[in-house]
């Protein structure tokens, strides 16, 4: 039997996630005081990240790697290049 290429399954992956499905995935997240972040502070990180030139494909950050929806709801996260910061460390 052939074995699916590791590449092309996350390729598959990938190719499967969204902004909507990320949203999706991060309005189901509960509020956890000293884990996640406010909701107006997840919404002004969000729109520095929306401006911002290492924004790709308007989900993920090219400096870190990370999906800036996930990056951005966790209060003690940065961003990699200073343009918010971690709240309450
Ligand atoms: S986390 Fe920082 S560097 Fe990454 S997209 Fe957002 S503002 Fe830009």
């Amino acid at each position: 039997m052939k074995q699916p290429c590791p590449e092309c399954e996350l390729r598959a992956i990938q190719s499967s996630i969204t902004k909507e499905s990320l949203e999706r995935e991060v309005s189901a997240m509960k509020y956890v005081q000293g884990i996640t972040a406010p909701e107006n502070q997840y919404k002004n990180r969000l729109d520095i990240c929306e401006k911002c030139s290492a924004l790709v494909s308007q989900i993920m950050c090219s400096e870190c790697g990370a999906y800036v929806l996930f990056r951005a709801k966790n209060k003690k996260s940065s961003c990699p290049r200073a343009k918010w910061a971690a709240q309450g460390c």
